[in-house]
């Protein structure tokens, strides 16, 4: 098979990043990468689902990775992992002697390991530079389920029908489980026994990069865990936070500390970004010393500053993300800046995953959530036509047409990194709308 061949497959099957952003696989494929990485890190608290599918099936997502690294040209295979993991470990070192170009590369049991440019790095020693792909050092990274998901599509051109999915915190029975995308929120919470508090309130994703949902959105193609926790715990309050106050709350409590740059993971890897400079030049509208505000460019998000590191409780994340989205809609070009070198001072800054529970007043909450695979039969599903990054899919069926679990129900726009939606039941259009489809069950 050549790249296009695996191209076309994997974006006929809408197979996307099962987390995150939900960029499309087949665009990350390059022949430029000599190393390819499946990232297993699972660094935020509480999450439990990369580990165990892993676990119970390497040997797919080795022959799936494999085919990848053969595909693209590259050298190696490595699959990042924690030795914490070591379920999920042994079954990957038990297939080792089959996959000879799959390697394993331990990371630190460290938040953000998962974090690519952290991953590459502790794993290959390469820096990405600041503002750039992965791709510019030789290194592809993809997500274990994203994997999986493109084994069955290589295997018999199957589409992206479910989602692995955690859902902890106050429920009764915290689980894992594998469910028709477009169920509700609601749903699996009750499928993990219901909440066991009346006041909570609901993550979508970690608990450090996460956003809040309601109980009637949907579950889509990049849903990793439901976390569900009192309305006001700690985390549920600062992903709330208003930016309006964070500004004021900055004008009056940073101490310019320093604190947020230097554990923040993207400055020790010598990236030009210093959120304590930020916070000085935003809270005191300082105009005419635009570095760091340019700087936000290259913050990933990962919440280190906002959630862990601010002794005033500040808001450096929230923040940035606001002038960075503000310059990106001004049109304002990702600045070119020098390499810098990695700070000696790395290797002592690490911040502990279980440090950052117990920060987080999330260790009572980190529950295993055994994965369970028992069949969910839902009355209804509602899939998104946006479950990506890049165009929406284009409904190809209409209200009353008939479909099959697996059935083309929207196509992937040809150029702007569409990627197909399939239906995840047997059932019924009921609905058809430009931002989704309905599908009901016989
Ligand atoms: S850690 Fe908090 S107080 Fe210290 S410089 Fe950063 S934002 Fe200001
Ligand atoms: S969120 Fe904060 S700690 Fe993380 S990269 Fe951005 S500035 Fe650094």
């Amino acid at each position: 098979m050549n790249i296009n061949e695996l191209k076309l497959i994997l974006k006929n099957s809408g197979v996307v990043g099962a987390g995150g952003a939900g960029f499309p696989c087949y665009a990350k494929l390059s022949d430029k990468a000599d190393i390819i990485l499946l990232n297993c890190a699972e660094c935020e608290p509480l999450l439990k689902l990369h580990r165990q599918v892993m676990q119970v099936y390497a040997n797919e997502i080795l022959e799936a990775f494999e085919t990848v690294r053969k595909t693209v040209g590259a050298k190696r295979a490595i699959i990042a992992i924690k030795p914490s993991y070591k379920k999920a470990v042994d079954a990957v070192k038990a297939l080792l002697k089959d996959f000879k170009n799959v390697e394993i590369g331990f990371l630190p049991e460290v938040y953000p390991a998962g974090d690519e440019v952290v991953t590459i790095y502790e794993t290959t020693g390469r820096v990405v530079p600041a503002g750039k792909l992965p791709i510019e050092v030789g290194v592809t990274v993809f997500n274990v389920e994203t994997i999986l998901n493109a084994y069955y599509a290589i295997k018999s051109g199957a589409g992206v029908t479910h989602k692995y999915i955690t859902v902890t915190g106050a429920v009764k029975n915290p689980i894992t489980l594998r469910v028709p995308l477009g169920i509700t929120v609601k749903e699996v919470i009750a499928l993990a026994g219901g909440a066991t508090i009346k006041d909570y309130a609901l993550i979508n994703g970690g608990p450090m990069t996460g956003s809040i949902v309601s109980e009637t959105d949907v579950i889509t193609k990049t849903s990793n865990a439901i976390l569900v926790l009192p309305a006001d715990q700690y985390v549920i309050k600062k992903r709330q936070n208003n930016p309006k106050v964070s500004l004021k709350r900055a004008m009056s409590a940073c101490c310019q500390c320093k604190m947020c740059t230097d554990l923040c993971p993207r400055n020790l890897l010598g990236h030009p970004i210093e959120p304590h400079k930020f916070m000085r030049n935003i809270s005191s509208g300082v105009a005419n010393d635009v570095e760091p505000y340019l700087g936000t460019f290259f913050c990933s998000g990962c919440g280190l500053c906002e959630m862990y590191s601010c002794f005033q409780g500040l808001n450096p994340r929230t923040l940035m993300g606001m002038v960075k989205g503000s310059l990106r809609k001004g049109g304002i070009p990702v600045p070119e800046v020098k390499e810098a070198p990695v700070k000696e001072e790395r290797g002592g800054r690490y911040i502990l995953k279980s440090r950052l529970t117990a920060r987080l007043g999330l260790t009572e909450y980190n529950h295993s959530a055994p994965l369970d695979e028992k069949e969910y039969n839902p009355k209804k599903v509602k899939l998104l036509l946006s479950q990506h990054i890049g165009k929406p899919a284009e409904a190809v069926v209409k209200m009353g047409d008939t479909v099959k679990v697996g059935d083309l129900l929207a196509a992937a726009d040809e150029n702007a990194l569409g990627v197909a939606i399939h239906s995840s039941i047997n059932g019924m259009v009921t609905e058809v709308t430009d931002k989704y489809i309905v599908v009901s069950a016989n």
